[in-house]
């Protein structure tokens, strides 16, 4: 077992549905992945209620994810009573995009700011080709509305993949040029064939290789529990550009997140199996104590194995579309 980790589990987050308006190919690669029937999803009261009891715990903050959030009925009004649970203190929402130019105002309102959207290509094609939809106008609309309401950060998070979206990284960096922007390349996660990942995956010391073509890149300064990127700055960029990397665990004995599936199941690690049903002791009836007793075993668990995945990893074994990226 790794040695104890010095940190604070303070970072939940939320996956509300695993419905998508997307198919992307390595997010629903499970042929005989089935939607959760309505009634096994979260109700808005019962994750509000959970983030309550985490908040209590010591959890600050909370991203709100999927599947697509914005295809939830209510997902608006539920940003809005998240921002009013004592303890809350930072909400982020991680989309696709594709609905945010029309709901950027009204997310706005809720008191939302930060923002992660998904893009792996600037191609029209090639976006189709990855998402199985005709949408990057509507992301690109959208990604423009959010900026020009001021929502900020924006992150923009790029899956980069050998033989697909590999010769588009420099593009994708320049999103950065001009806008405050944060672009992020990330590695492919094993969480598709091993004959895909293996054809697809491509190592993100070769996207820093490329991007040196910018110039030379700056370490920026870490934000204190950034999360797994390592920012630079590129010359003359007003924005910065992420890494991340998902096989090398250097991020593993400072994670500080807790994830939540759309069934109510917590999750102490991405890469591991490990859960605690508490949706199901929550629709028993259980009370309020016993669920912060399940968060802190959550926590417990993190704190005393700096990886959680090793043991207990059975790769791949979940699409990232159940699971809450
Ligand atoms: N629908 C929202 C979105 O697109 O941002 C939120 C959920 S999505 C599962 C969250 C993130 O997980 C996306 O940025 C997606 O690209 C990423 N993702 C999904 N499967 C992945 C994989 N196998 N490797 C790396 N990232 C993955």
């Amino acid at each position: 077992m790794d040695e104890i980790a010095p940190r604070k589990i303070n970072y939940l987050r939320l996956s509300v549905t695993d419905r998508c308006n997307l198919r992307c190919v390595y997010c629903t690669y499970w042929q005989d992945w089935q939607k959760l029937p309505a009634t096994e999803i979260m109700r808005y009261e019962e994750l509000l209620r959970l983030a309550a009891i985490a908040a209590q715990n010591g959890i600050s903050k909370v991203r709100v994810t999927g599947g697509e959030p914005l295809v939830r009925r209510g997902v608006v009004d539920f940003l809005r009573q998240l921002h009013q649970v004592p303890g809350v203190t930072k909400v982020c929402l991680t989309t696709n995009g594709v609905l945010l130019r029309e709901l950027a105002p009204d997310l706005y309102d809720t008191g939302l700011r930060h923002l992660n959207i998904s893009l792996d290509t600037l191609r029209r094609e090639r976006y189709r080709q990855i998402t199985g939809r005709d949408n990057l106008a509507a992301v690109l609309g959208g990604l423009e509305r959010a900026a020009s309401l001021g929502f900020h950060p924006i992150k923009i998070n790029c899956v980069v993949l050998k033989g697909i979206n590999d010769d588009e990284v420099l593009d994708l960096a320049r999103l950065a040029q001009d806008r405050p922007f944060q672009v992020r390349f990330i590695e492919l996660m094993p969480t598709v064939s091993q004959e895909w990942w293996r054809r697809h995956f491509w190592p993100i010391n070769e996207v820093h290789r490329r991007l040196t073509r910018l110039g030379p890149l700056i370490p920026a300064g870490q934000e204190p529990a950034a999360g797994p990127a390592i920012n630079f700055h590129a010359p003359e960029f007003k924005g910065e550009i992420g890494l991340i990397s998902t096989r090398d665990g250097h991020h593993c004995p400072n994670c500080n997140r807790l994830r939540l599936t759309a069934d109510g199941k917590l999750r102490p690690c991405l890469l591991s199996q490990a859960e605690f049903d508490l949706k199901g002791l929550l629709r028993l009836g259980l009370g309020d104590d016993v669920l912060a007793y399940l968060f802190q075993e959550a926590m417990e668990l993190k704190f005393n194995r700096a990886r959680v995945s090793p043991e207990l990893s059975l790769l791949p074994s979940w699409p990232m579309v159940s699971v809450g990226g």
